[in-house]
Formats: C-alpha cells, structure tokens, sequence
C-alpha cells in the first residue's frame, strides 16, 4: 500500500459553466487539508474554467485523455503540451469508455501513457474486464495483458503512472467489485508492477473505479493494495466525492 492515496474524479461528458462552478466551490468549501491526493478530471472545454477555480487549492486538475501524437493532423484530439499549458496533472488513459466507443488499443493506450508522461503529465492507465470476459475466468488475463503493453512502452519510467482498475462491469452500473475481488485483480496488478520496477512498485498507485460511491468506498480503501479511487457518477455529487475523500486516510 503506498503512503498515500488519490481520490480521482472523472466527470466523463458531464457539466457545464454554472454547475462546474458550483461543484468546486462546494468542494474547495468542504475540503480544508486533505490526507489524500485529490483531482477531478473535466471535460476539455472546461479546463481553463476549472484551472481558475483551483488555482492554489489542494485540488489537482485532470484531463480525460491524451493524444498520441504531439501536434499535427489529429482533428478533435489535444496533446500533452496543450494540456500541460493549462495546469493538467492527470490524464486518464485508455477508460473502458474510450476502448470501446473509439476503438482504443493497448498500444494506443500504451502511446498516450507515454506522450503524457513526455511532458511531467501523470497518466491514469485504466485497465479492466468486461463480464464476459470475468464469466469466461479471463480476468487476469485480460488486465495483465492491458497493462503489459503499457509497461511495455513505459518500462523505464512505470514508477510514474497511476493504474486504475475498473472493471467494465461495474462502471456506472451501481454494480461494485466486492473489496475481495477488488484486492485479488491488485494484488495481481502490484505483482506485475514488481516484476517491472521492483524497488517502485509498492510507491505506484492502483485505484479502483466502478461505481464506488460514499457508502462503500472505506471498505475498498481499506483493502491492501487499494490505493484510491477513480470515482465517475459520485464525483459530481460535492457531499458524495468529499465523503469518499474523508474515507481515504
Ligand atoms: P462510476 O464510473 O463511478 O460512475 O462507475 C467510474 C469510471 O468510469 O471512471
């Protein structure tokens, strides 16, 4: 277990100018000095909005995704340079959501990992099964093989990214991974990690992200190599995503 644990928003396709501002008030209000790193990863046109909101505050801001490439012909995409510009901290990569609606690969995800950590920009490399694959006792297979490529490609700086561990099922499905099958794929995630880096792997840190709300995220935390959390429909709640944040000691 690392010292200390990230509590992570994604907002996925979600808020607007008004609620954006509502939502951050109401967190920076109740978050005094949290004992846990804290980000919330925000649509893209809402950057520089949040960036304003956040300036000197605990909160860490995050982007949602990541070019591959550094600049050039790529419509509709941002680079790590151009999220950088705006105080970007974190970037998820490779969510369940983009591997399936946008085809995603490993190894477009192991390239994305790569083209943020170029610029000092922290990837969250989520990995995870869909239920076919956890019926069919492929689970481990599956998330070993996602984060192989991205230690693959990344090997020499691993001890710099943040995985998250979602399994697909469990997204926004209200459906959690219990603690003991949470615990059971990190365990097997840290082991990786430690064949990659062993002198880092016990400083990386695994979150867990599907359907973790304000209710059960002190169990999932409280499991060993729980590090954090990457929490979607809560963290638009303010009450919910500071709960989960007191949860994470
Ligand atoms: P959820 O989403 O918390 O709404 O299940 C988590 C995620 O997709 O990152």
């Amino acid at each position: 277990m690392t010292s200390r644990k990230l509590i992570a928003g994604n907002w996925k396709m979600n808020g607007g100018l008004a609620a954006n501002e509502a939502l951050v008030q109401a967190l920076l209000q109740g978050i005094a000095t949290p004992s846990c790193d804290v980000a919330v990863c925000v649509p893209a046109p809402y950057l520089a909005q949040v960036q304003a909101l956040l300036s000197g505050s605990p909160i860490a801001l995050g982007a949602q995704d990541v070019s591959a490439h550094p600049q050039g012909a790529f419509t509709g995409e941002q680079s790590a340079a151009m999220l950088g510009e705006f105080g970007v901290r974190y970037a998820i990569v490779g969510h369940s959501e983009r591997r399936q609606y946008h085809g995603e690969t490993d190894e477009t995800v192991a390239a994305k990992a790569a083209a943020a950590l170029a610029k000092g920009i922290t990837p969250i490399v989520c990995v995870g099964e869909t239920l076919a694959e956890r019926e069919a006792g492929r689970t481990e297979e599956v998330v070993k093989r996602q984060l192989a490529a991205v230690i693959h490609v990344n090997g020499h700086c691993i001890s710099e990214i943040v995985v998250a561990y979602e399994p697909v099922w469990a997204i926004g499905t209200g459906v959690t991974a219990s603690p003991e099958q949470a615990q059971a794929v990190h365990a097997v995630l840290r082991a990786q990690l430690h064949h990659a880096a062993s002198e880092h792997a016990a400083g990386i840190q695994i979150l867990y992200g599907g359907s973790m709300n304000a209710t059960n995220a002190a169990t999932l935390l409280a499991q060993a190599d729980i590090d954090g959390g990457l929490i979607g429909g809560a963290s638009l709640k303010a009450p919910d995503f500071l709960q989960i944040i007191a949860a994470a000691r």
